[in-house]
């Protein structure tokens, strides 16, 4: 039977390929990949001639019955994505497990993964974290998701949108103040490559500065919740700091 290499690319260095990436790109028959243009690039770098089909968010499901038809007579697919590790905030899931309920082999070639690369040069605790995607884009749904971090002791890692980024740290600042320790990753492994690390206010001051300061790639990290001895509950403290808010 055939078989399914998950393989990871870069995210922004194209140096940063494994070498063994590179022979099962060339070798397998057919590559999978999320945007066949934008993957073209990256082949062409590595003289890579491997026949290329797309599979993306809205054709997955019919692409993962073509393919594991195709694994069945025998072949060998690669899955790709635009950068970084499949799966990881990108297409591929269905496939995936569908191959494995079918029971072919699934091998990882792994490599970049922005979330993985912010977390280790963070400088945040990195025994217990969490991956949590994209934050929701609404509103209302967005401070949820923060407010439920009010007492993680893990670090949470996020992807975050440009047109957003500054808008979240606002938000970080009301929902969870100023005491929490935030990292923002910005345009890992290129030539801009930065880190700020802080209050999410001495952040957004940051993003405020210079325009350019908000374009790019971005990984949001927030760090674990200080552990309260006063024993003053989360939800307790957020009420009084919207109320100190409201002082004159
Ligand atoms: N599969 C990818 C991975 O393994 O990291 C992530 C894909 S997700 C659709 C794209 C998001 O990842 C970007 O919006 C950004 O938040 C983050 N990202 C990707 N490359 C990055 C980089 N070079 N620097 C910072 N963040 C990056």
């Amino acid at each position: 039977t055939g078989t399914l290499f998950v393989v990871a690319t870069p995210i922004g260095n194209l140096t940063d390929i494994s070498q063994r990436a590179i022979d099962t790109l060339a070798s397998v028959d057919l590559i999978a990949a999320e945007d066949t243009r934008h993957s073209q690039r990256l082949l062409q770098q590595f003289s890579i001639t491997t026949r290329m089909l797309s599979l993306h968010d809205h054709n997955e499901q019919q692409r993962a019955r073509q393919l594991i038809d195709l694994l069945d007579e025998g072949q060998q697919i690669a899955l790709i994505s635009d950068a970084g590790t499949p799966l990881i905030s990108d297409p591929g899931y269905g496939l995936v497990s569908q191959c494995r309920q079918a029971g072919h082999r699934v091998v990882p070639i792994p490599g970049a993964c922005a979330a993985i690369a912010a977390l280790s040069a963070s400088g945040l605790p990195t025994d217990k974290f969490r991956f949590c995607g994209f934050l929701p884009v609404k509103q209302q749904a967005r401070e949820d998701a923060l407010n439920a971090l009010a007492d993680s002791q893990e670090t949470c890692i996020f992807y975050e949108a440009p047109r957003r980024v500054l808008d979240t740290m606002q938000m970080i600042s009301a929902v969870l103040g100023e005491e929490r320790h935030i990292v923002l990753a910005k345009e890992l492994t290129k030539a801009f490559e930065t880190f700020q690390s802080g209050s999410a206010a001495s952040i957004s001051d940051w993003l405020r500065a210079d325009e350019v300061h908000q374009k790019g790639e971005f990984v949001l990290m927030i760090g674990p919740a200080k552990i309260r001895e006063e024993g003053i509950p989360a939800d307790a403290e957020r009420l009084l700091r919207t109320l100190c808010g409201e002082l004159p």
